[in-house]
């Protein structure tokens, strides 16, 4: 005889973190819920939210489905997972909009993209409507977009484009020194930071539309510091990851930062705690601590995104 694990079909329910809403299916000890704010996303049986993390946890789970991607909440990880999305700037915030709109219009010309303020507040890391309102109406008022807007009960339902000065502020800042789209990337050169490289940090840099320029793959031995050094003259800014505490790492970044050029710090999440986790300082710049390659390719694009991209 064959048995056959039952179907569920989805159940109506409130959604876990917006409570607003959504539908429920039992996945084991966890659940699978599609909610219209939050997107699709997983959460173990169980899981308390606390109410000041909600709109930040809608945010990462609605921008991960933006990605193709489904985040899966636990105890452990909400805070972490709410915490990228908590200190986001005004500048960053308004930003991520613009992008979105020119991701999905495409090109100049395109169909405009349908916004309803009430469902996708968290595309912008908004605490709420209102908050995505504003931008939305400073995006106007600036001329960066342009189109129709309707307000009802629920909140504003605009079709916009990006203005020809909303498409040229979505483009890269050229910052001043080092080639326009180089990306240097200062980690370990260790044989396990191979997977993630290849997976995590290679894909994120050229999905932000730079070339990323990794020592391990210069193939030259010989005056190798000289390398080192004139290939982090030459880019726009830099990747330093320090998993594993190479001093290599700190001194290419030490040396980006004396250039001018931005760093972008990542450290895998084991080695940022403990006596043995990184220097203090560091842990102030609001680096991207990642598990595994998925994590940090999605964390690495974003926060290229919001630091290199041109900021208003
Ligand atoms: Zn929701």
């Amino acid at each position: 005889m064959i048995i056959q694990t039952p179907n569920f079909p989805p159940v109506p329910c409130p959604c876990e973190i917006c409570e607003r809403p959504a539908e429920f299916q039992p996945l084991g000890n966890k659940a699978e819920i599609s909610c219209r704010t939050c997107g699709k996303y997983e959460i173990e049986v169980g899981t308390r939210i606390p109410d000041d993390l909600r709109p930040y946890l809608s945010a990462a789970t609605r921008q991960a489905n933006e990605r193709d991607r489904t985040l899966a909440i636990t105890r452990e990880n909400l805070a972490e997972i709410a915490e990228a999305h908590l200190r986001t700037s005004m500048g960053e915030r308004l930003n991520k909009i613009l992008a979105l709109i020119a991701a999905r219009v495409k090109h100049p010309g395109g169909s405009p993209v349908t916004l309803n303020s009430a469902q996708d507040y968290p595309l912008a890391d908004a605490y709420n409507r209102d908050e995505f309102q504003c931008y939305l109406n400073h995006l106007r008022e600036q001329e960066l977009v342009t189109g129709e807007a309707v307000t009802n009960e629920y909140g504003v339902i605009a079709r916009y484009v990006p203005t020809m000065k909303g498409w040229q502020h979505c483009e890269p800042t050229r910052s001043p020194g080092g080639e326009p789209g180089r990306c240097f990337i200062a980690s370990w050169l260790d044989d396990q930071v191979d997977e993630p490289y290849n997976n995590g940090v290679d894909p994120a840099v050229r999905e932000c539309g730079y070339t990323p320029v990794w020592m391990k793959n210069v193939p030259e031995n010989k005056g190798m510091t000289d390398r080192i050094i004139s290939e982090v003259r030459r880019a726009e800014f830099i990747v330093a990851d320090l998993t594993g505490q190479r001093p290599n790492v700190y001194f290419e970044a030490g040396l980006a930062r004396g250039l001018g050029r931005e760093v972008i710090w990542c450290c895998r999440a084991d080695n940022v705690d403990g006596p043995d986790g990184l220097h203090f300082d560091i842990r102030h710049l609001g680096h991207v601590v990642w598990h595994d390659s998925a994590e940090l390719r999605m964390k690495l694009a974003d926060s290229i995104r919001a630091n290199i991209v041109r900021k208003s």
